[in-house]
């Protein structure tokens, strides 16, 4: 397993592909800026829609599609929701692609709530390769990012319940490091409300060991809080890249791929909705 040939942990466009599985179409926190309608906007880009499939059609296609791509080299599961929040339908789906293909690399990302509660699972089942969204360390900024949390079929708000939502990003990332997973921090820059942070999540990072980090600009979606703040400015972009990059390798070549993208990163695919 080498960052080389996943087409996102490597450096710039490469002739690598990947499959996006969508597997996952519940969430289980509300982020500002995301119509749940959409893809999960920490990872894809907004205002696309994916087709969800169950487990079992995910196998299906998986290995009607694998012929097609001569260096498939990542299964990745990006939503439509978030990928822990739907666990089983997850693990189902990886253990059964793993029954039948023994070297596909196993990608998944996650806002990290439940991380460190499935990590060793996640281990065991072959998951090389996750992507975490950390939007700060600070439990008053997430207070503005994030809406509330779902967990134990309850509703959490408040800043309890972002210190925690935090604490557990940050063990998730931790425990995947310990079990040599590589490890990439996803960041949305939401003007005005933690882009002066996101230096110091560079540096956090980087004390991690994890692998890269990928600043998202952040896009306004009507219908969602945020959808009245203003795009990031492309130089502001480039100068967080630069400053984090001081600390951490920084991914410049996201395509903010639907959950249902196909291919290398410069041909991709989706199939149709329906
Ligand atoms: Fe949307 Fe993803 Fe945030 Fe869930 S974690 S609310 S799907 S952006
Ligand atoms: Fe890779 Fe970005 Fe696409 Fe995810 S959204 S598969 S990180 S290019």
């Amino acid at each position: 397993m080498t960052l080389e040939t996943h087409p996102c942990f490597t450096n710039g466009c490469s002739d690598y592909a990947r499959i996006h599985l969508p597997v996952a179409p519940n969430c289980n926190l509300q982020c500002n800026y995301c119509l749940r309608k959409f893809d999960c906007a920490n990872e894809c880009r907004p205002g696309v829609s994916s087709k969800v499939l169950k487990p079992l059609e995910a196998f299906e296609y998986y290995k009607s599609i694998k012929g097609n791509f001569a260096k498939l080299t990542t299964v990745g599961i990006a939503g439509p929701g978030d990928a822990l929040a739907n666990f089983e339908e997850v693990y189902k789906t990886l253990s059964l692609i793993r029954a039948f293909d023994k070297e596909v690399y196993f990608c998944l990302s996650t806002n990290g709530l439940l991380l460190p509660d499935y990590i060793n699972a996640l281990k065991a089942v072959g998951v090389g390769y996750i992507t975490v969204t950390v939007n700060t360390l600070n439990a008053k900024t997430a207070l503005q990012i994030y809406d509330c949390m779902y967990l134990d079929k309850q509703k959490w708000q408040g800043q309890e319940a972002m210190s925690f939502l935090l604490a557990r990003q940050q063990k998730g990332v931790r425990k995947a490091k310990a079990l040599g997973i590589k490890v990439k921090i996803n960041t949305v820059a939401i003007p005005s409300v933690n882009t002066d942070e996101i230096t110091d999540i560079a540096e956090w990072a980087a004390g991690l060991s994890c692998d890269v980090m990928n600043i998202i600009p952040m896009l306004p979606v009507a219908g969602t809080k945020f959808a009245k703040l203003p795009a990031l400015k492309q130089s502001v972009l480039q100068d967080l890249r630069k400053s984090s990059s001081l600390y951490i390798r920084q991914m410049l070549h996201c395509n903010h791929c639907r959950a249902d993208a196909v291919g290398c990163l410069k041909k991709e695919k989706g199939f149709e909705k329906t």
